[in-house]
């Protein structure tokens, strides 16, 4: 007798989870269910938990899945190109398709199905409910875009696709990353250490990564991944560093993925080269910029892009180099959490627990 519902942890408020028991949806020709078998956690996760980013609740969290497909309608196995028991990685936007915004390729922006309609942010009362990974089983829409990921790579692994996506988009395809280039990434995080991966890949030349003092196991684990320097901004003089590393040039690009502070965003202004292109994809809380000089903009002709979210084409590239296996991505992953423990694996990522520190962690349910 296959299940007939799902536990799936239930967000109800800021930092309010619990965990429910809900009916497994019945599918349609066009729609799918998923047996989730990892889902990423990432800042947006802490984020969403305290209350930062507004969400309508109640909602089941979690737009990292990884999983099986356990039901699907003939239309969608046709549309998509898979069958029951692939394994599939699932993006979290879920958009219309067909508005002005989706058919420019920009569909992690669109808002035609209300909001942000995204696996992990769609709200319970919406049917089928089961919209977000922090469950059992998830309900694949037929706008839900997926990708075949090879059955034999470690979960935990396999379900980087989502942190390794962004650093294609955010480090090697949006700033147009290549051989030759020199790149400065701005915080040592899940997002940085992906963008250190992506941008080696791309063939960059020389990597270069900043951090805190308490980053100095991320630093390290940056060298590893393929950065060529690291820098402590607490004990250097990061201008004069970059200098030196650079022939006194500057980075020809700067991917900006801190969290919280703004000041690093004022500073890429001093560290890209003449030319060069800056990439800002670390939110910051809806602060101003301090000591923002827009002339160097100017005088140096620099390009400066957001990046929100991730795309296809970057996820296709990421899923390639987990299956190729020439990474050691199992470094990067430090913690798996049972399903019933997703309070405890978020506030360890929030640095919220003495004596834990998190780089990639996931929902195993
Ligand atoms: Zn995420
Ligand atoms: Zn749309």
């Amino acid at each position: 007798m296959p299940p007939r519902t799902s536990r799936a942890i239930v967000q109800e408020g800021p930092r309010r989870l619990v965990l429910r028991e809900l009916p497994i949806p019945e599918i349609d020709d066009t729609s799918a269910l998923l047996r989730v078998e990892a889902c990423g956690i990432c800042g947006s996760d802490a984020e969403q938990y305290a209350g930062v980013l507004h969400v309508a609740y109640p909602l089941i969290p979690g737009h990292e899945p990884l999983g099986l497909i356990e039901k699907i309608g003939d239309a969608a196995a046709k549309r998509w190109g898979v069958t029951t028991g692939d394994r599939v990685a699932v993006e979290a936007p879920i958009p219309c398709g067909h508005c002005a915004t989706c058919r420019v390729g920009r569909y992690p922006l669109c808002r035609a199905r209300g909001g942000f309609f995204a696996h992990g942010y769609v709200r319970l009362s919406h049917p089928p409910a089961l919209w977000g990974a922090y469950a059992d089983y998830m309900y694949l829409d037929q706008c839900s875009i997926v990708h075949r990921v090879r059955a034999d790579v470690p979960a935990s692994v396999a379900v980087m696709f989502n942190p390794l996506g962004a650093g294609f988009r955010w480090a090697v395809e949006i700033p147009d990353t290549g051989p030759g280039d020199t790149v400065l990434i701005i915080g040592p995080g899940q997002r940085g250490l992906a963008s250190v991966i992506a941008a080696r890949a791309a063939g960059a030349d020389t990597i270069i990564v900043t951090g805190l003092a308490r980053d100095g196991a991320k630093l390290a684990l940056a060298r590893t991944l393929g950065a060529d320097h690291t820098i402590n901004i607490e004990e250097e003089n990061v201008r004069t560093r970059v200098k030196e590393l650079t022939g006194g040039r500057g980075a020809d690009v700067v991917v900006e993925v801190s969290s919280n502070a703004a000041e690093p965003v004022a500073e890429a202004l001093h560290h890209v080269a003449a030319g060069g292109r800056i990439v800002l994809a670390g939110l910051k809380g809806s602060k101003g910029v301090p000591g923002f000089v827009s002339d160097l903009i100017v005088t140096k002709e620099i390009t400066i892009k957001g990046a929100f979210g991730v795309t296809s084409p970057a996820y296709a590239a990421a899923i390639r180099l987990i299956e190729s296996g020439r990474v050691p991505l199992a470094r990067l992953h430090t913690h798996d959490f049972a399903l019933e423990d997703a309070e405890r694996a978020i506030q360890i990522l929030a640095g919220e627990v003495p004596g834990e520190a998190s780089i990639h962690s996931c929902l195993i349910p």
